[in-house]
């Protein structure tokens, strides 16, 4: 299967088993934001609960922070997000309105993809019930003249988005020969920044309202409040404060389902050293996370890192993870060394001393920071990615069948165990109702009577559920369950009584963290 199919295939299941949802659907959406359903936001306290626990109970010099997602607007003219944090925009000289210049071009991208379908649908009327969609999308001389000339455009604009190169995205706009909609004309200023902050007004405006920003990242709400927790915790240095929370940028390309978000959530630790040593930290976190995101079991050969080229002035080393996702290699944590810059900038804009007096150096100074930042959002994405399976498989009454299982890892999984009564009388519901009365604390269970033993396993396998147990007549005399495993669809009698055991065992976190 294409890799573009199988991540059209994943984004719809995402939505059919309640992962995933377009936010504000019934109005038609809203471009770049999702909800997450009930399996969805389950794996999402997974992950983070992997990666909390990973950093706050694992590493005795880490600890935790919740900061505000509102924050003075100075805090972001220190750290340069004001200035420096942004994307293209372009205006027409006749009408006086702005755009954005890479809207233009995508708008100019979607005419393209207008034509080849406008000639599909007339094809379609034309030849009725014979129509072969798919040759005609690879034979039809309109449709391929359409394609390549898309191809040629996405390509050129992808590369001068890459290399941030203004004047080129106005010379594709000019190429193009793209009008202004309200004037018609052509007439162009020259592309400029267009900051990816989102800003609202708190206060009244006759009190004086105040510009405020959503925070572009959840790093800066550490900075801050780095003195309140060096100070309160009495933390020695080298120390971590890891965060979870909201970030909001106003994204430009915003087409890779939850990759790219406007409203997304990121999972930052700022780990603060002695001037000098950062460089050796940041060696040790980038080995700890890349250990973090293998001892999942997706394969190392699917993870990589990638230097980047161009740093960051005030980053003196910076490397991504990345993973290998169905549109390939990509990003999905950064770990920077992003040495004194932000402590030193919130020093000087707040006027407070921020420094570390070393009781060992007798000295004091800013400490330096490395920075592990990873998207919750984008850790699911790869975790359904890797997870997402299509099998042929033979069925409970022996015929070929295939069944879409999520081999997420069970420590993550939504629901950890089904408990199945084979029918309803006879006392089997009852049965299943006591057994998860028993287990409800430990994990999350799922009751399930409706429909066939088989369609049910389908049902818990599209989920990702690693155990299914069911309760059938012999259950009644002796209490034991057959249970049944997603990976190898294996089944084995056990006693309810162990059921506990068995199930914890490979549900814990305990089991990731033990590969760290
Ligand atoms: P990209 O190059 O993909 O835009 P970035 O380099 O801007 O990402 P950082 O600022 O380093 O990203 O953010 C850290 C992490 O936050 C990223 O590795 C990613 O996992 C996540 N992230 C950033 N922007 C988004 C977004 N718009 N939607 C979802 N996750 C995001």
């Amino acid at each position: 299967m294409a890799q573009e199919d199988v991540f059209k295939k994943l984004v719809a299941h995402c939505k059919e088993y309640g992962f995933v949802f377009q936010s504000s659907e019934i109005y038609d959406g809203l471009g770049a934001v999702y909800d997450y359903g009930q399996n969805g936001v389950e794996l999402k306290n997974n992950i983070k609960k992997y990666w909390w626990d990973s950093m706050v109970l694992l590493h005795e010099n880490v600890v935790g922070l919740d900061s505000a997602i509102f924050m003075h607007p100075t805090i972001w003219k220190a750290s340069g997000h004001v200035d420096a944090f942004s994307d293209p925009l372009i205006d027409n000289r006749d009408s006086k309105k702005r755009y954005r210049a890479d809207v233009l071009i995508e708008e100019q991208l979607a005419k393209f993809e207008d034509k080849i379908e406008k000639e599909v649908e007339k094809a379609k009327k034309r030849f009725g019930e014979t129509f072969d969609e798919k040759q005609f999308r690879e034979t039809n001389g309109r449709v391929l003249e359409n394609q390549q000339k898309w191809n040629d455009l996405q390509a050129r604009f992808v590369k001068a988005l890459n290399d941030s190169n203004l004047d080129e995205l106005k010379q594709i706009i000019i190429d193009q020969e793209i009008v202004c909609p309200v004037s018609g004309t052509r007439n162009w200023t020259d592309v400029r920044q267009f900051n990816l902050m989102f800003s609202t007004d708190m206060g009244a405006a006759a009190d004086g309202a105040m510009k405020i920003y959503l925070r572009p990242e959840t790093a800066q709400g550490i900075f801050v409040n780095y003195l309140n927790v060096q100070k309160t915790g009495r933390m020695k240095i080298p120390f971590g404060i890891a965060q979870i929370g909201k970030a909001f940028r106003n994204e430009i390309v915003a087409r890779q389902f939850i990759f790219r978000m406007r409203e997304f959530e990121q999972m930052e630790m700022q780990f603060f050293v002695r001037p000098g040593s950062e460089l050796e930290w940041f060696q040790k976190w980038k080995q700890t996370r890349m250990n973090w995101h293998q001892a999942l079991g997706f394969g190392s050969e699917n993870y990589r890192f990638h230097e980047h080229d161009k740093l960051a002035h005030y980053a003196n080393a910076a490397v991504d993870v990345e993973y290998k996702f169905p549109f390939g290699f990509k990003e999905v944590e950064g770990i920077h060394s992003r040495t004194d810059f932000d402590l030193s900038q919130h020093q000087q804009f707040s006027g407070k001393k921020i420094q570390y007096f070393d009781p060992e150096l007798n000295e004091s100074y800013v400490p330096f920071v490395v920075e592990t930042s990873i998207g919750v959002d984008r850790m699911f994405l790869q975790i359904m990615a890797a997870s997402y399976s299509e099998e042929e498989i033979l069925s409970e009454d022996g015929k070929k069948d295939m069944r879409v299982v999520l081999r997420i890892p069970a420590p993550l999984a939504p629901i950890k165990l089904a408990v199945l009564p084979l029918m309803k009388k006879d006392g089997l519901a009852e049965k299943a109702r006591e057994i998860i009365d028993e287990l409800k604390f430990d994990f999350n269970c799922q009751y399930d009577e409706k429909d066939s033993i088989g369609k049910r396993y389908r049902r818990q396998d599209a989920i990702g559920t690693p155990f299914c147990v069911t309760v059938d007549h012999i259950t009644m005399e002796d209490n034991t369950v057959t249970i049944r495993y997603r990976d190898t669809m294996l089944q084995d009698r056990v006693a309810i009584s162990d059921l506990k055991n068995i199930i914890s065992g490979e549900v814990s976190l305990k089991k990731l963290f033990a590969k760290l």
